[in-house]
């Protein structure tokens, strides 16, 4: 990665660090969940609405954390908000992947599958620790979505 474009990363996280997207509860989430990465003590509160159609309606969340994790969760709102669960879910696979393994490990679907603006959290690949902030609102919409599961087949 060049300096410019590293520069210009730099300034997309700082600026949803400073004005965090969707940063809000909602008043009657279908699922909910709360994140927390002792390591570095982000904390997070997800809250999603999911239509008939399995679509991600709402998004938003609130928490207190580092500017990775807290950009990292304004950026994973924008992400996801309108888009199908299936597509959320392979959206965070490649994410994670390319967060996470060797270029040369990537699976072939996560070349297809374009990051867009999540792209700018990819440096913090250098820094294993700051990993786990840039996953930590992944990781609690996968728990707010298997609690939303639960909820289904109980009923
Ligand atoms: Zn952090």
């Amino acid at each position: 990665m060049n300096a410019e474009l590293r520069n210009l990363y730099q300034e997309v996280i700082l600026d949803h660090n400073r004005h965090p997207r969707n940063y809000a509860t909602l008043a009657t989430p279908c699922a909910h969940a709360k994140g927390h990465n002792p390591l570095c003590g982000d904390k997070i509160d997800l809250y999603l609405n999911i239509d008939d159609q399995q679509t991600i309606e709402k998004v938003s969340f609130t928490g207190e954390g580092c500017a990775i994790s807290t950009a990292s969760a304004s950026l994973m709102t924008e992400a996801i908000k309108g888009k199908p669960l299936t597509d959320v879910m392979a959206l965070f696979q490649t994410f994670h992947q390319k967060l996470t393994l060797a270029d040369e490990l990537l699976s072939k679907e996560s070349h297809q599958i374009p990051l867009g603006k999540l792209e700018v959290l990819l440096g913090v690949k250098e820094y294993p620790a700051r990993v786990k902030c840039a996953t930590l609102a992944w990781h609690t919409l996968q728990s707010a979505l298997e609690n939303q599961d639960k909820v289904v087949t109980t009923e």
